[in-house]
């Protein structure tokens, strides 16, 4: 029996294949390799396919025997969401549904989806729960509701066990400095200040500073990709044990404003390196802190790297001799 790791060669995907691997999980990543690196499969089977093609799914399905699939493969940028919905809606959405018809075929029952707190748009209240109203303010937020919704269903009508994670940010590399984060075009706030202490970038641009926070600028719960992983593979330990469908935040409870980010990367990495004070970037809520009590009671989910200073120098020893 083995794992699917659908998008398993992207920056989280490739982690839980680490971490599943480890754990002694047969794993078959399958990526279109659009955004994601080879480089980053190193445990397990790899297959090269497309979700938009039923038969790059059903071939992986025919050559191993899936038992469970995770799915990470989606696009993620949320301006390029609004501008071109399009790419969203069939990539996120209706190739899900093709994935959901050859699990379906092949009795395949359990799915850990990766959504996000976008699916909460502008929170009323902080730290956001679960049982918020889901308001996306961007098709990428709305392209995770919408299978979120879809799994529900499929639940109810075809007995899919699901749990869908909602993260807030991902961020951080793997501890032994085997994986890490590296987007093509990069637009995360880590990276990018680590790049500016690399001196790769002339300077940081803060995105606004006269935000309703304590220094003005935005307020981002950061949780190590680390702890996303370990939190996927409890997931799918409370599916196997008949657990519940059920719906989980995953974040550090903790908000960190841009410019302690900022101060983070200069105190791990000493660098001096310029902070350049800008406009608000459109579409951004001031703040976004989640609750995750419930992973930790349901799940038993137990974060280890909660510090934004070991976050951050775990990210920078992966950049400083990045492979991919
Ligand atoms: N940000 C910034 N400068 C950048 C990139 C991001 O000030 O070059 C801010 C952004 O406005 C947000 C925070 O950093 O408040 C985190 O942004 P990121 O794109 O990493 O994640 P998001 O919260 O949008 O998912």
């Amino acid at each position: 029996m083995a794992v699917l790791v659908c998008g398993g060669a992207g920056y989280i995907g490739s982690h839980i294949n680490k971490q599943l691997h480890k754990e002694g999980h047969e794993t078959v990543v399958l990526d279109n390799l659009v955004y994601g690196h080879r480089e980053a499969v190193k445990w397990g089977a790899f297959e090269q396919g497309d979700l938009k093609n039923t038969e790059d799914i059903e071939r992986v399905f025919q050559k191993y025997s899936i038992e469970a699939v995770f799915h990470f493969a989606a696009f993620a940028y949320v301006g390029e969401s609004v501008t071109e919905p399009e790419k969203y809606y069939y990539n996120n959405v209706a190739n899900t549904l093709n994935l959901l018809k050859i699990m379906k075929k092949y009795d395949c029952k359990k799915i850990i989806f990766s959504s996000t707190c976008a699916t909460y748009g502008e929170p009323e209240v902080i730290p956001i729960t679960e049982e918020l109203p889901q308001n996306p303010i961007n098709p990428y937020g709305m392209s995770k509701l919408m299978v979120e919704k879809i799994l529900m269903d499929y639940h109810n009508a075809y007995g899919i066990q699901f749990a869908v994670l909602r993260y807030f940010n991902a961020a951080g590399a793997d501890p032994e400095g085997e994986l890490g984060e590296s987007h093509q075009p990069e637009t995360h706030l880590i990276p990018l200040v680590l790049d500016a202490a690399a001196g790769k970038r002339p300077d940081i641009k803060v995105f606004g500073t006269d935000y309703d926070t304590p220094d003005g600028s935005c307020v981002r719960d950061y949780i190590h990709v680390y702890d996303l992983a370990t939190a996927h593979l409890l997931a799918l330990h409370h599916l196997e044990k008949g657990g519940e469908s059920d719906f989980f935040n995953l974040g550090n409870e903790k908000g960190t404003s841009v410019l302690e980010v900022v101060e983070a990367v200069r105190k791990v990495t000493g660098k001096e390196f310029k902070a350049t004070l800008t406009d608000r970037r459109p579409g951004d809520p001031a703040k976004l802190v989640g609750s995750s009590r419930k992973a930790k009671r349901v799940l038993l989910w137990k974060p280890v790297y909660e510090d934004i200073e070991e976050i951050v120098r775990h990210a920078w020893n992966w950049h400083e001799n990045a492979e991919y």
